[in-house]
């Protein structure tokens, strides 16, 4: 997607401050951090929402279930954290890439707003 904001920045086109990248991930941190650590994961393939993951995404989709532990540890997130992701407008979904927020270094208080 070529006006797609996370598109262009896993293309290296907008700078970010990245987290992890391999060939079908890519983690940076929010530009406007909800806890001292947060951090953006999204897949390299466009896919706008959870309410457009199709069946062949399912692969990629545990792929970065199976990841989020890997990178929650690379950002010294041993006492644990929190895995978000915001759909449409009731969930306040901004940016139109699919995104898991991945947030910790803090004691999250529940229910979320
Ligand atoms: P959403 O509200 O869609 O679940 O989350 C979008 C997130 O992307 C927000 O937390 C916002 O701060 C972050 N964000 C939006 N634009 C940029 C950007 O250009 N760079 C970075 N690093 N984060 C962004
Ligand atoms: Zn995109």
């Amino acid at each position: 997607m070529s006006d797609c904001i996370f598109c262009k920045i896993a293309a290296g086109e907008i700078p970010a401050d990245v987290a992890y990248e391999d060939e079908k991930i890519f983690c940076f941190h929010d530009l406007d951090p909800q806890a001292p650590v947060h951090v953006l994961m999204i897949p390299k393939k466009h896919i706008a929402s959870t309410d457009d993951i199709r069946e062949e995404d399912q692969e990629l989709l545990g792929y970065m279930m199976g990841k989020i532990k890997d990178v929650a540890a690379g950002l010294g997130l041993e006492n644990g954290y929190r895995v978000v992701i915001n759909c449409g407008e009731d969930g306040m979904q901004t940016v139109k890439h699919l995104h898991l927020h991945i947030l910790g270094k803090r004691k999250l208080t529940w229910p979320p707003g």
